[in-house]
């Protein structure tokens, strides 16, 4: 787990803080399959601005996931460049004014980085934004065999008017 000890911070207000910091992802559920990070670490560019009424958290990667294509099922990558800000209120008031990834002295920074790609994800990841996925007759990946399976109707009429349709 990678967390950042707050007391390093010694800012006062209009100061600002930079820093690199080595995140380490974790795999990700996704429409019920699994994601693998890849690399699982990654360098984080982390940025710590301090104003009078509070202290604003910027974190910035390139997250890198490895899993199946929601069409074919098929090795999908999906690169995602996560910018996420956090922001904690001096005298916080109500909750939206405060980091949930704060606790004690401590900024948890994987939690942070893990909610940040998760929310950074498109509604589908796919092998590639054309996937024609699998036949939903017999299975195989459209991909690799463009096919319709109109000719196997099982009526004789349909094959002929099939077989009219093909001779336009
Ligand atoms: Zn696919
Ligand atoms: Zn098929």
């Amino acid at each position: 787990m990678t967390s950042f000890d707050l007391r390093r911070l010694k800012l006062r207000s209009g100061e600002e803080y930079r820093d690199e910091v080595e995140v380490e992802l974790q795999p990700l559920e996704f429409g019920g399959q699994r994601y693998l990070p890849v690399p699982e670490k990654v360098d984080a560019e982390f940025v710590v601005n301090r104003a009078t009424t509070g202290t604003a958290f910027r974190l910035r990667f390139p997250a890198r996931l490895h899993g199946p294509c929601y069409r074919c099922l098929g090795d999908a990558v999906l690169e995602v460049p996560i910018r996420a800000r956090e922001y904690q209120a001096e005298t916080p008031e109500d909750e939206q004014m405060t980091t949930p990834y704060i606790s004690g002295n401590n900024l948890d920074v994987s939690a942070w980085a893990r909610d940040a790609v998760a929310l950074a994800l498109p509604d589908k990841i796919l092998c590639r934004p054309d996937c024609a996925g699998l036949c939903g007759v017999c299975g195989k990946n459209l991909n690799d065999e463009p096919h319709t399976h109109a000719e196997e109707h099982g009526d004789p009429r349909w094959a002929a008017l099939e077989a009219l349709r093909d001779e336009r």
